[in-house]
C-alpha cells in the first residue's frame, strides 16, 4: 500500500443508502479531482440517485449531487461589496452504478457503506448484528479490488469486525495485501449535508503498522480537502469500531435518562423543559439531547444500543449489559405512558373515534420511518380499534407508509381503519385527538393557527380550500400540543 506517494484519484462507497449517498456525494463535491462512484445491488435505488430525486431527502443533498454528479460551467457571482468571485467549471466526478465489480476493482479506497442491522428487535437481552449485508459485501470486494485498495468500514459495525473483513479477504485473495481502516459515520439524519460539511470530529481507526498508518494517512488527505486536520482523529481500529456505539448509546442513554425524570415531573409540579434548561446551563452538561418527548427512534440508535448489551454479554460483564438495557427500557416505557394518556383523554376507548397523526418520520427533515415512534404508536392505537387513524407526513411518500402499516398487521379490517393524507387540515378534520409524533417546524405553534402557514403542506400539491374545517383542526391541534407539552 503506498496511497501517499500515489495519491488518491479513484473512490468507490459499496451502499447508496442515507450514509453511503450523501457521504460519498459530499467527498466527490470537495474533491474535484477525486472520481466517486457510489454501487448498490438496488437497481431501483441507483436509478433514483441518477435521477433528479434522490431517494433519501437531506437538506442541502439534491443541490450538492447536482453540482458533483453532473458538474457545473464557470461563473462569475457577485459577492458582498460589489466584488465578484470566478468559479471555476468543474466536469462531474460523483457516479451512481449497478456494476459493484467493475467500480470496485478501479478504486484505490472503497467504503464499505451497507446495513447493518439487528438480528432481533426485543429489548430483553443484547442482539447480535446481522452481518450478512456487510459479509456479501466484503466478499464481492474482496473478489474484485485491486491489490493495494484501501478497504474503509463506514458502517457501523460490531468490535473486531476488521478482523472479519481481513480474514474475507484473506481466504478469497491470499498473500494480496490489502489495508482496513475503520472510518465510522457520525451524520444524523436530517443534518446530514450540514454534518457532513462541518464534522464535530472524523475517526479513522487503523492497524498500528507502517501500512496501516500510511492508509490512515492517505484517507485523511481526502477529508482534509474541507476538514481541518485537528478535528481527524486517528485510533486504533477497535477504539474506532467500538467508539461508534459508545457514542450513539451515550445520546440516547441522555434522552432517556429526561424522559424518566419527565414522569416524575408530571407528578410533581415540576416542569421537565424547566428543569432542563436549568440543568443545561451547567457546562459539564450542556443543554443538548435534554428535551423530554416520545424517546427516540431511527434505525440506529436501538441497534447499536442492542448491539453493545450483546457485546457486553458475549464478554460476561451481566451488569453491564443490564446497565444499558435500561435505555431501551425507558424509552419503550415513556412511549407506552404516552399512549395510554392519550387513550385515557379520550375516555378510555378509541372505538368509534378519529384519531390524527401529524407526522411519521423518526424525526424532522427526513421522510425515514424506520424505528419511527410514530410507527409504535398507530401499532398500538390500531390495536383499540379506533373508526380511522389519520396519517399526515410533510415528506413521507403517503403510498409507502400505507404500504408500510398493512405489513404491520395481519388482518385486513385493521389496516382498512387507516388512512395517509397529503394535507395536514384534512387528516384534522372531525379528530377527537392530534398527536403530533414528529417536531416537523410546520407543526410549531404559533405558525399552526395561521391560515396560510406551511402547515398543511406536503410534497404533493397542497390541497387546502375554504371549505375545509380550518378553524377545528387549529384548535384541536394547539390542544394536541398542548398535551404534548404536558407530556413532555
Ligand atoms: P441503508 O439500508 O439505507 O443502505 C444500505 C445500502 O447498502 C442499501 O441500499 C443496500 O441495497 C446496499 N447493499 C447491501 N448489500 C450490498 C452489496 N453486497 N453490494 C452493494 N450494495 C449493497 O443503510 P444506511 O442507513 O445508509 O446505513 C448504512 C450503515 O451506516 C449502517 O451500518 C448504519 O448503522 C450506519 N449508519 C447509519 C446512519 C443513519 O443515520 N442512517 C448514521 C451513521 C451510521
Amino acid at each position: 500500500v503506498q496511497p501517499e506517494q500515489e495519491g488518491v484519484k479513484n473512490i468507490c462507497c459499496v451502499g447508496a443508502g442515507y450514509v453511503g449517498g450523501p457521504t460519498a456525494a459530499v467527498i466527490a463535491f470537495q474533491n474535484p479531482g477525486i472520481r466517486v462512484t457510489v454501487v448498490d445491488k438496488d437497481a431501483a435505488r441507483i436509478r433514483k440517485w441518477n435521477s433528479q430525486h434522490p431517494p433519501i431527502h437531506e437538506p442541502g443533498l439534491n443541490e450538492i449531487v447536482r453540482v458533483a454528479r453532473d458538474g457545473t460551467n464557470a461563473a462569475t457571482i457577485a459577492i458582498e461589496g460589489g466584488d465578484t468571485v470566478e468559479l471555476p467549471a468543474r466536469q462531474s466526478n460523483l457516479f451512481f452504478s449497478t456494476d459493484v465489480a467493475r467500480c470496485v476493482s478501479e478504486a484505490d479506497i472503497v467504503f464499505l457503506s451497507v446495513n447493518t442491522p439487528t438480528k432481533y428487535t426485543g429489548i430483553g437481552a443484547g442482539a447480535a448484528t446481522n452481518m450478512v449485508a456487510l459479509e456479501g459485501a466484503t466478499r464481492d470486494i474482496a473478489i474484485a479490488a485491486k491489490p493495494g485498495a484501501i478497504i474503509v468500514e463506514k458502517s457501523t459495525v460490531p468490535c473486531r469486525t476488521a478482523q472479519i473483513v481481513r480474514d474475507t479477504l484473506e481466504v478469497h485473495r491470499p498473500g494480496v495485501p490489502f489495508e482496513i481502516l475503520s472510518n465510522p459515520e457520525f451524520l444524523a439524519e436530517g443534518t446530514a449535508i450540514k454534518d457532513l460539511l462541518n464534522p464535530d470530529r472524523i475517526l479513522i481507526g487503523s492497524s498500528q503498522t507502517e501500512s496501516g498508518l500510511a492508509a490512515a494517512a492517505a484517507l485523511k488527505d481526502v477529508y482534509a480537502a474541507w476538514v481541518d486536520r485537528s478535528k481527524i482523529v486517528t485510533v486504533n481500529l477497535w477504539s474506532s469500531e467500538l467508539s461508534k456505539l459508545v457514542a450513539n448509546a451515550m445520546l440516547a442513554q441522555r434522552i432517556s435518562s429526561i424522559n424518566s425524570i419527565s414522569a416524575i415531573c408530571e407528578q410533581t409540579g415540576a416542569d421537565v423543559d424547566e428543569l432542563a434548561k436549568a440543568i443545561g446551563l451547567d457546562m459539564r452538561l450542556g443543554p443538548k439531547f435534554l428535551k423530554a418527548g416520545l424517546g427516540f427512534g431511527g434505525s440506529c440508535f436501538k441497534k447499536d444500543i442492542l448491539s453493545l448489551v450483546y457485546l457486553a454479554q458475549t464478554l460476561h460483564l451481566d451488569e453491564v449489559a443490564e446497565y444499558w438495557t435500561q435505555v431501551l427500557t425507558i424509552n419503550e416505557y415513556q412511549r407506552n405512558r404516552f399512549v395510554q394518556r392519550v387513550v385515557r383523554n379520550l375516555h378510555g376507548t378509541l372505538i368509534g373515534k378519529k384519531i390524527t397523526i401529524l407526522g411519521y418520520a423518526f424525526k424532522k427533515d427526513t421522510s425515514d420511518t424506520r424505528e419511527s415512534p410514530a410507527v409504535e404508536v398507530v401499532k398500538t392505537l390500531l390495536a383499540d380499534n379506533p373508526a380511522e387513524i389519520a396519517i399526515f407526513d410533510p415528506k413521507c411518500n403517503p403510498e409507502n407508509v400505507k404500504d408500510e402499516i398493512k405489513h404491520l398487521f395481519a388482518t385486513t379490517d385493521t389496516a382498512d381503519s387507516h388512512k395517509v393524507y397529503k394535507d395536514a387540515y384534512d387528516a384534522s378534520a372531525d379528530s377527537s385527538a392530534i398527536l403530533i409524533l414528529t417536531e416537523w417546524d410546520q407543526f410549531h405553534y404559533p405558525p399552526l393557527t395561521q391560515k396560510d402557514s406551511a402547515f398543511h403542506k406536503s410534497d404533493a400539491p397542497p390541497q387546502l380550500n375554504s371549505t375545509r374545517p380550518q378553524k377545528q383542526a387549529t384548535l384541536e391541534a394547539e390542544a394536541a400540543l398542548e398535551a404534548d407539552a404536558a407530556l413532555a
